[in-house]
């Protein structure tokens, strides 16, 4: 008999997914299913152009996913683009603690994030770092709330929201899948000097060497 894949996302709010919910346990399916993969950096052309759409909701993408959560977790991330296993499709996983501390993972196909009204756009300088410029950090000011449309693994629409570092997540991996990495929104200093400390930091996890 098919394995039965639960709908992880069906539970709706205002319309916005409710993710907070059994996020050790969905994690843990995900990922036992899965196969870690080594980690894409800076330099490697998947990550530096947009993905492609993802048209086809099907078991493969389901691995896909799979292997998605387990990368994430082998590099110890909260949120991997495809692109960063090397995968040229449009979706992001997370699993990621908001401002209150509030942990949601899930995943999103075809993401679009959305334009905030200027009155909720408040910016939030954290430092942000990613899996593909590895041992690096720079303070980014971005907006401290997002909201993402896409579609879940069965292509339904949702929406994500999220504040704070999660905020930051989704907006930082919604980047990644438009060949967008966080340090080519710094000034060219700051790039600079995170390019540096990738050089001289030595990854905790593997990655794809670039040619
Ligand atoms: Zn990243």
């Amino acid at each position: 008999m098919a394995q039965q894949e639960t709908d992880e996302q069906t539970q709706i709010n205002d319309g916005f997914v409710v993710d907070t919910e059994d996020c050790e346990a969905r994690e843990l399916a995900h990922r036992e299913r899965g196969k870690a993969r080594p980690i894409t950096v800076v330099g490697n052309p998947v990550l530096h152009k947009e993905c492609k759409d993802v048209t086809a909701f099907d078991d493969e993408l389901a691995a896909l996913i799979d292997d998605m959560f387990a990368s994430q977790k082998a590099a110890e991330g909260v949120g991997l683009a495809a692109n960063q296993i090397g995968v040229d499709l449009k979706v992001f996983v997370y699993d990621c603690p908001d401002d209150e501390g509030v942990r949601h993972t899930g995943v999103v196909i075809n993401p679009v994030l959305q334009e905030l009204p200027a009155d909720r756009r408040v910016l939030d300088e954290s430092n942000e770092g990613c899996l593909s410029v590895p041992t690096a950090y720079a303070e980014l000011a971005r907006p401290d709330y997002a909201e993402v449309h896409g579609q879940d693994p069965q292509g339904n629409p949702i929406k994500v929201r999220g504040t704070g570092y999660f905020a930051r997540c989704l907006q930082h991996e919604t980047d990644h899948l438009y060949g967008r990495l966080y340090i080519d929104r710094l000034s060219k200093r700051d790039r600079k000097d995170a390019l540096r400390q990738m050089e001289e930091g030595t990854p905790r996890y593997e990655t794809v060497p670039n040619d």
